[in-house]
């Protein structure tokens, strides 16, 4: 008998007929054998409409209370499901983060899983019953409830399975696993059977959001056996592993973008090695992330300092930099609110050269202007106009021979 933490999305649980299709599902593996805790995300859809209701109550809503607010949505599709489960004569109870024992910190909105206690989940497996556990929420030591960040349920699973020592976290979602790109974006993306660890926390870091990063980040540090799998059918999914894959990787393994991107030019700044903490340090202070940095030196004793952050915060960065601009006497500061990231992985290029020189010559045929660039051992960005989105992904998709007939 093997304990599973299974983790069904918002499309997944999207009507009541996709709730009554996950209950036979459930079913047929406690009937199996399986003992089963089941993490379950808000109706596909319903967190949005939450969140925009709250925007039209107010432009700036309260973080504490928007989290009381865009956690309800789970504990609607965790009722509907223990009740599914109920009527097919299995014993389940429907527990919110909080009676789950999910501690974290108190950063409402993206709060981090601090410790999870099993007590509660132990009783009722021993007592046969499945929990059923509202995904993407806990609760503070001081009581107050929280929400762990937009595609949190995927860590509200993870966390479960390292806590109960689970043999397998496994995310039911809307595709059969992991691909080589977003399937949607590029039909001829290509299922993996295995992805290792490595490779899928820079994919999630870079914007593929079949899994959320931090849930990669927990399942790394705890080393949980995860799976992707769709919900629609059946199949093996995409195993993430933390052995070596035999044989010689490929070069490039998948394909990740993010659309949101913005970029801030500080143009004809003083070249001196303290400017770039002089101008990011507002930046970070107001808890703004920084992506993409690049420093050009563009003639003698002077630089152009260009970063890049979500889109979300482009004009408040834009206004923090403002005063910097003019306390260092730089010439203008401009900013491109229309771009996004596109990034090639593989834990190949460690050992191969020519990976930059295929993408930016692809890029090139293409007639896609680069704008930044950042790469690390196994990963190489790049800026580019949003508008070349599709384009850049295809083109570098079909230039790496990731498609299904290599
Ligand atoms: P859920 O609601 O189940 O959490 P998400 O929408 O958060 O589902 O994540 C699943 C989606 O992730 C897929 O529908 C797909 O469009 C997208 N995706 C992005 N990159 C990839 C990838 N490399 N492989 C598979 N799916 C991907
Ligand atoms: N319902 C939350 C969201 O839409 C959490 C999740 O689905 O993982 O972001
Ligand atoms: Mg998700």
């Amino acid at each position: 008998m093997a304990l599973y933490v299974q983790k069904f999305g918002g499309t997944s649980v999207g009507s009541l007929e996709r709730i009554e299709s996950v209950a036979d599902r459930i079913a047929r593996s406690v009937r199996n054998g399986h003992q089963l805790v089941v993490v379950l995300s808000a109706m596909a859809g319903e967190t949005n409409r939450l969140v925009s209701l709250a925007h039209q109550v107010s432009a700036d809503p309260d973080p504490r209370e928007m989290d009381m607010l865009i956690s309800t949505g789970e504990q609607i599709s965790i009722a509907l499901m223990a009740m599914a489960l109920q009527k097919r004569g299995l014993q389940a109870q429907a527990l919110l983060g909080d009676q789950a024992q999910i501690l974290t910190d108190d950063r409402h909105g993206k709060a981090r899983i601090k410790s999870v206690a099993t007590d509660n989940l132990d009783r009722l497996l021993s007592q046969g019953i499945i929990p059923i556990v509202a995904g993407f929420q806990g609760r503070t030591d001081q009581g107050e409830l929280t929400t762990l960040g937009r595609g949190g349920s995927d860590t509200t699973a993870v966390a479960l399975a390292a806590a109960l020592k689970a043999d397998e976290c496994q995310i039911y979602t809307d595709v059969d696993g992991v691909y080589t790109t977003d399937p949607r974006i590029e039909p001829k993306a290509r299922k993996m059977d295995v992805i290792t660890f490595e490779e899928m926390l820079e994919l999630s870091s870079l914007g593929a959001k079949v899994l959320q990063i931090r849930s990669v980040e927990y399942a790394g540090r705890y080393n949980v056996p995860l799976r992707v799998l769709s919900s629609f059918d059946s199949g093996e999914g995409t195993l993430i592993t933390y052995d070596q894959i035999d044989g010689q990787p490929p070069m490039v393994s998948g394909i990740a973008f993010n659309r949101d991107e913005a970029s801030l030019t500080l143009v004809g700044v003083p070249d001196r090695a303290n400017v770039a903490a002089q101008i990011l340090t507002p930046i970070s202070a107001a808890g703004i992330e920084v992506d993409m940095i690049v420093h050009t030196t563009t003639v003698a004793g002077q630089a152009d300092f260009t970063f890049t952050v979500h889109r979300n915060d482009c004009s408040q960065a834009l206004a923090l930099l403002q005063p910097v601009a003019q306390s260092l006497g730089a010439q203008h500061v401009k900013s491109d609110a229309g771009l996004c990231k596109v990034s090639v992985v593989g834990v190949g290029m460690k050992n191969h050269s020519g990976v930059a020189s295929r993408m930016f010559q692809t890029l090139g045929q293409e007639g896609i202007n680069v704008q930044l660039i950042a790469t690390s051992e196994i990963k190489i960005s790049v800026a580019i106009d949003e508008k070349y989105l599709e384009l850049a992904v295809r083109s570098l998709h079909s230039a790496f021979e990731l498609a299904e007939d290599n």
